[in-house]
Formats: structure tokens, sequence, C-alpha cells
């Protein structure tokens, strides 16, 4: 009984917080879903996905009347120039896995679903090493001549920094190179301008907006800002992360207006908070990971 007493206040602490702090996110403005590794293989954190159940997400949800929209359409409809509707859906994949490669040509582009992937620079053709993997394997990036293949396709690429660092921690020299070299590095690899920013972890604040915004990008996303959902920031654009634990249910409870709304948004904020904890573990045991050196 004392047992159910505590869930109950939990709940209700959850909700509330939800309620005060975040709320739904304003009618008429397209939501983005934030993937990372799509692959078959186990992995240590929560935040991969296998192919089978990716691809099945993407059809239950066109199959529930959502259209995916490229960057271009999602940049002007957060502008409010663009009619509104509220089943289109941009869909990003932080970090650029190799895995993407072969889902995207194969499976995405053939259902014309357009992608928006967040590169992070120093990595392209590299292992993760940044990555905390509790000892286990570690998962390749994209290269290059794959990203270039993939663009020729249609896909677009935006930054996730250089070295996916957390961008909070590091002084403006760093800073710069993380955002300003990561976006001239992809430009002059692709031909085309990268538009949108991604912050690794989702973390930023003030001084890292502005570097981005300086720095020449259009938008910057993170997972679940911290201000109220029903603001839109274009520079902090709230996305709803996916993980394996997640359904093409659970996918729909986050974007829709449903009973458990508030409690999808504060499991995902759990699960984010989380993984904020990498940086931290990095930082009192460098070991952990390495670091090619920035720009390369
Ligand atoms: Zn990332």
């Amino acid at each position: 009984m004392a047992f159910a007493g505590i869930i109950v206040a939990i709940l209700l602490v959850l909700y509330l917080t939800w309620r005060i702090r975040f709320r739904y996110p304003p009618i008429g403005t397209p939501q983005a879903l934030c993937y990372h590794k799509l692959s078959d293989r186990f992995c240590f954190e929560g935040t991969w996905m296998t192919r089978k159940r990716f691809l099945d997400q993407i059809d239950q949800l066109k199959n529930a009347g959502y259209r995916f929209v490229d960057e271009d359409e999602f940049l002007l409809a957060i502008s409010g120039r663009a009619p509104t509707n509220d089943k289109r859906l941009l869909l990003t994949f932080d970090d650029a896995y190799e895995e993407l490669f072969n889902v995207y040509l194969e499976h995405l582009r053939p259902r014309e679903v357009p992608i928006l992937v967040f590169i992070v620079s120093s990595y392209v053709g590299r292992e993760n090493t940044w990555d905390l993997t509790g000892g286990r394997r570690r998962f390749k990036h994209l290269s290059w001549d794959q990203i270039k293949a993939m663009a020729k396709a249609g896909a677009r690429f935006g930054s996730h920094g250089a070295t996916h660092a957390d961008l909070t921690t590091l002084d403006a020299r760093s800073l710069d190179v993380e955002i300003a070299r990561s976006k001239t590095d992809i430009e002059s690899a692709l031909g085309v301008t990268a538009r949108s920013f991604s912050y690794p972890f989702g973390r930023y604040d003030q001084r890292v907006k502005t570097a981005v915004e300086s720095a020449g990008y259009e938008a910057a996303f993170s997972l679940y800002p911290k201000h109220c959902n029903e603001i839109v920031d274009r520079f902090a654009l709230r996305r709803n992360g996916v993980y394996i634990i997640d359904t093409p249910r659970t996918i729909r409870w986050k974007l829709e207006r449903s009973p458990v709304y508030w409690f999808e948004e504060m499991k995902c904020r759990t699960i984010n908070g989380i993984a904020v904890l990498t940086p931290v573990i990095k930082r009192v045991s460098p070991g952990r990971g390495s670091s090619p050196g920035p720009g390369t």
C-alpha cells in the first residue's frame, strides 16, 4: 500500500512539473523525431533501434496520416510561413552512423521519406571513440563518400559539432572549432550550405546559442529544451527522442495530445538526463574515450 502511494506521489510530481513548466507544443507547428543508431546488434545504451522496428515505425506513422517533410519545409513552417498542419514530421538522425547509408538508400528514399542527418565532422569515417560503450564494441560513422552519395540522393546534412563535446564547457576558441569549423568542413565537402546544428547531448546555454547563430546557422536542435514547449525557439528546437523501448504507439503518444503525452515527455526527459552523464563521466575518467583532435 505504501509502495502504491509512493508511485502515485511520483506520478503526481511528474505531472505537475510537466503541467507548470513544459505543457504541449503549439498547434500547427511540425514536430521532429530524433533517432541515433539503427543497428541489429545490441547496444549498451538505450538510444539504438533495430532496422526492422524502425521501418515498421515509419510505415505505421505514414499509415496514420503523418507526412515526413524535409529540412526546407520544416524551417519554413517554424517561421510561420507555411500552411498549418499538425501531421508534418521532420525525421532527424544524430551522430551519422554508417548503418544509415543502406537504410536511407534502400528503404527511406524509395518511401519518399526525407531525412536530416547531423554529422560529427572530425569523426567522419571513424569509430565513435567519443562515446562511452561500457567496454563493448564501437560503431563506425558514415564516410565522406557515403555522405556525398546520400546527399546526391536527397538527404540533408547539418553539424553535430566536430568532436561531440559538451559545448557548454568549452572556451571561445574550442567553441569556434566545434561550431564554425564543422560548418565549413561540411560545406566544403558537400558544396551546399549546412543550415542546421544539433547540440551534442542536447546541451546548450545562451553563449552556445549565440555562437551557433553567429556562425551562420539558421536553426539549432536540442532534444527537450528547458523552456516551455509552447515557445518555438529557433536555436533550441524541441525533438522527440525515439529509443529502443518505443513502439509505434508510444511514438504517437509523444506526438499527439493523448492523456499520456505528459508521461512520455517526462520519461524521455529522464532518459535524456541520463545521457548527459556521458560528458561528466568522460571528464572524471578521460581514458574512457579519445579525441582525434579538432578539425581533422
Ligand atoms: Zn550525438
